[in-house]
């Protein structure tokens, strides 16, 4: 039977991070991939997050196919007929080095894992995992295409449904809570088109983010990554929402009526969808985070719950890279030794709680309940959209005093909804 030092099970942005760090050390790395190619399967909004991954893996970024640097950051909400909007924009964003860039997994999955191949690991597309091999409690290989593979240790980065967890017993139950589903168009359109509909110059970029009435009030929204030459344009709705007051059906069904909102069919107009896809998202941050370890396994990137919504920025990519590099670095430590039980590989929960990874999560272990409030979505897009639409009308008569006009839109009951849910805010 063969036997490998690492398998790693999936290559997505954790299983390449992971075999990016190992490449060259002298272990026999084996990367298991089920799509056509790393990249054909994986779906992301698409705005990856460089300051916290930047010294992990110095040498990638000058070369990396990113798309464009953001420069505009915009989030809107969305009433029924109209919509309000934040803009952050200037040149402390257009300074060097850049802090996130848009990138399309497609092109940009290709590319590490062919910096991978170029360094002599092993990585095998078109072949599915089906189950893990057991000794004494030890994981020590997979079963993949009905052929057994050993291996010292198994990495699952089979993403956020990970199978691979699942059948080595490490899985905690997560509930509906714990996800939302985003479906995904990549649209595409001349660069120069894209630059004049979002105020942009050569290769800035701008993320926009939208909530409210685009997913019926509930949780969820919508975003648009500008790429060279294509538009990123996504909707993200929560599955127990979903669950209780959509049919999955409706899901498609509010994208296609996000896409015909003026606001959105004018960005898109002209455009070509050469792209289509829709992925389940981690939503349960800190608290659906379970085993990271355990016998002869690792688990890294979306298989781990390493996905975090704060509402102002949705994270997975630099999380699965940067937990794909400290599982490697556990097991180098481990090889050292030629201990893989799941006391030596401990050391890896270790170093995810000294990184950014394990600190975020555990500052922002509130964020999926505050960002999952339905207020957000339904009552405070129609409520300040009502004071604008009064403070902004000029009527026949005489105007109304500002105060008075607010004071309309605000009973007490709502002021004091306001304060609780500010006092919320501040758990995170
Ligand atoms: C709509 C949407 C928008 C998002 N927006 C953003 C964003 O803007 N920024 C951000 O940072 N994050 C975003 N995320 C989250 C981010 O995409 C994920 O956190 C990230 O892709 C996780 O990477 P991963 O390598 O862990 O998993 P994946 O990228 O899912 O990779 C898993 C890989 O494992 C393979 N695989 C699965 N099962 C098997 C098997 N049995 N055998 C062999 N191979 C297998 C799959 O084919 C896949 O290639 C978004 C997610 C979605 C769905």
């Amino acid at each position: 039977m063969e036997k490998f030092d690492v398998i790693i099970v999936g290559a997505g942005l954790a299983g390449l991070g992971c075999a990016y760090t190992l490449a060259g050390k002298g272990l026999d790395v084996l990367v298991l991939e089920r799509g056509d190619y790393p990249g054909s399967k994986n779906a992301s909004g698409g705005r990856l997050y460089i300051n916290p991954i930047r010294n992990l893996f110095p040498e990638l970024w000058d070369k990396a196919p990113l798309e464009r640097h953001i420069v505009h950051e915009s989030i809107t909400m969305m009433a029924r007929e109209r919509s309000l909007a934040m803009d952050y924009t200037g040149d402390e964003l257009r300074r060097e080095p850049h802090q996130s860039y848009s990138l399309l997994r497609s092109k940009f999955d290709r590319w590490l894992a062919e910096q991978v191949e170029t360094n002599g690991t092993m990585l095998m597309c078109k072949v599915k995992v089906n189950g893990v091999l057991k000794e004494n409690n030890q994981i020590v290989g997979v079963i993949a295409g009905g052929d057994e593979l050993l291996a010292d240790v198994v990495i699952a980065c089979d993403g956020v449904l990970s199978f691979v967890a699942e059948k080595a017993g490490l899985r905690t139950s997560r509930t509906a809570h714990d996800y939302a589903v985003g479906i995904k168009e990549v649209i595409t359109l001349e660069p120069t088109l894209i630059n004049e509909r979002f105020h942009l110059e050569g290769n800035e970029g701008a993320a926009r983010l939208y909530v409210g009435d685009i997913t019926s009030g509930k949780f969820g929204g919508g975003f648009i990554y500008t790429n060279k030459e294509s538009i990123s344009l996504g909707i993200v709705i929560g599955i127990e929402d979903m669950g209780t007051d959509h049919s999955a059906a409706e899901a498609p069904a509010l994208f296609d009526a996000f896409k015909q909102r003026r606001e959105i069919a004018d960005l898109i107009k002209g455009g070509t969808t050469v792209e289509y896809a829709a992925h389940l998202i981690a939503e349960g941050g800190y608290n659906a985070i379970g085993n990271l370890y355990g016998n002869g396994i690792l688990l890294a990137g979306d298989a781990a719950g390493l996905a975090l919504n704060i509402g102002f920025t949705v994270r997975g990519m630099e999380y699965a890279l940067a937990s794909g590099y400290y599982a490697a670095q556990t097991v180098l430590k481990a090889k050292e030794s030629g201990d893989y039980s799941s006391k030596s590989l401990s050391l890896y929960k270790t170093l995810l709680e000294e990184s950014f990874v394990l600190k975020d999560f555990l500052s922002f272990r509130e964020s999926p309940a505050v960002v999952s409030n339905p207020r957000f979505f339904n009552y405070y897009p129609e409520m300040i959209g009502n004071i604008l639409q009064d403070i902004y009308n000029v009527p026949t008569g005489t105007k109304e005093k500002l105060y008075a006009t607010m004071r309309k839109h605000l009973s007490v009951r709502d002021m004091w909804g306001f304060l609780k849910d500010l006092r919320r805010i501040t758990r995170i």
